[in-house]
């Protein structure tokens, strides 16, 4: 479906034709592979498959589109990334989530953060998307607000020891990794935690109001 868009301002007149063509192929992607779905997997409350979706989309070098291409992104400017998520956005919000999160908050933290290793691991199969992130900072008692965070890392031997709760993580039930914040004796800390690591639980949260075509859940340490 060609572009047709509310464009008071002018914006397009200020995109380049490379700007204007990952917009159009983001739209036909979502028309065709995920409009179909939206209406039942909302309905039901059963989330989009991932495990179909994020491949197809890692192919299209959408997920954190704006990391480098020395780590199997794009390297999109921000622009773009701007883009792709208002058009994911345009056909479910929980999808347009999974973009954002994967981006700006799993990928940018190991990207900017992370050790080479992590980096060199965990970017390529993200961009990817054989694998699938989460970010776990938001708290059952505390909100999102940082300065009151409960969950707490003490370093034990050579191992660090996570105990607490992560509540309303975008992919939290499905996610592969997660960059998880903790208060540490040294302050604020983020932690890359494995699926399946010993006492990591990971659990989907049911019966929302809205994002339901979406995987929204809890994280237990
Ligand atoms: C669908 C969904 C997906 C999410 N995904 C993630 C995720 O992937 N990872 C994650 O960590 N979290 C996630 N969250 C949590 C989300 O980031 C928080 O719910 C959000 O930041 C709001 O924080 P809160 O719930 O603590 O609300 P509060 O901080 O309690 O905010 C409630 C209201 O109070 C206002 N308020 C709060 N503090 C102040 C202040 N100091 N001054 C003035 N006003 C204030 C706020 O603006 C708001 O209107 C998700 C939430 C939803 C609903």
């Amino acid at each position: 479906m060609k572009f047709r868009g509310v464009d008071y301002y002018d914006i397009d007149s200020l995109l380049t034709a490379e700007e204007k063509m990952t917009r159009q192929t983001v739209r036909d992607f979502m028309e065709a592979e995920v409009k179909p779905h939206v209406a039942e997997a909302f309905n039901d409350e059963r989330p989009l498959d991932m495990a179909k979706l994020a491949p197809k989309m890692g192919e299209l070098g959408i997920i954190g589109s704006f990391i480098p291409r020395e780590y199997g992104a794009a390297g999109s400017s921000y622009t773009e990334f701007g883009l792709i998520c208002q058009e994911v956005e345009r056909v479910d919000s929980a999808l347009r989530s999974f973009i954002a999160v994967s981006a700006g908050l799993v990928m940018y933290p190991i990207w900017k953060y992370g050790s080479d290793a992590q980096r060199s691991k965990w970017l390529p199969l993200l961009a990817s998307g054989k694998k699938i992130g989460c970010f776990g900072l938001t708290e059952p008692n505390v909100g999102s607000d940082v300065s009151s965070l409960e969950t707490t890392a003490k370093k034990q031997g050579g191992n660090w020891v996570i105990n607490g709760a992560k509540q309303w993580i975008s992919e939290a039930s499905i996610a592969d990794i997660a960059v998880v914040w903790a208060k540490t004796d040294n302050g604020i800390r983020g932690f890359l935690l494995e699926k399946g690591i010993k006492g990591f639980e990971q659990k989907r949260t049911e019966k929302k109001g809205s994002m339901r075509a979406g995987d929204v859940g809890e994280l237990y340490f």
